[in-house]
């Protein structure tokens, strides 16, 4: 067997170009991947190895006949040979748990984000005057 063989993962993906020596990568290690797949941006790439990523899916309220936007949030394991930034769009599968709370691995880069910092940005700000609030109102409680 070569030992750089890329795997066929079972799954309609582009596989990477470069190779890795990760065991935990599903195209050159033994890590097989099955189960549910998503599509997401990566939050943050700075942990070893692993990203988090997030997506958004509309949830329906039966009461008023809507749909809200919500939010679901992962970690993944970011092999070196996809070594995804953060603001990359990718495609993520289930996979065994690697660790406590990892139990996805990226499995292809699909482009970039648009507007990714400016919208982290004012995440921040908004993070910020929630917190500008709370202050605010534990300084003057009897003013209320
Ligand atoms: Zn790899």
């Amino acid at each position: 067997m070569a030992k750089q063989s890329t795997k066929n993962i079972g799954m309609d993906v582009a596989s990477p170009k470069e190779a890795c020596e990760d065991i935990n990568c599903p195209f050159h290690g033994s890590l097989k991947v099955r189960g549910r797949t998503f599509t997401g941006v990566v939050l943050s790439s700075k942990m070893h190895k692993t990203c988090i990523v997030e997506w958004e899916r509309s949830y329906f309220l039966q009461k008023y006949e809507r749909s809200e936007k919500r939010k679901s949030k992962v970690k993944a394991h970011n092999p070196p040979c996809i070594n995804a930034e953060e603001g990359d769009l990718v495609k993520i599968a289930e996979c065994r748990p690697l660790s406590k709370t990892k139990n996805f691995v990226i499995i292809e880069k699909v482009g970039r984000e648009k507007l990714f910092t400016e919208k982290m940005e004012a995440r921040q700000e908004s993070k910020v005057k929630d917190k500008e609030k709370v202050e605010e109102k534990e300084e003057h409680p009897k003013e209320e």
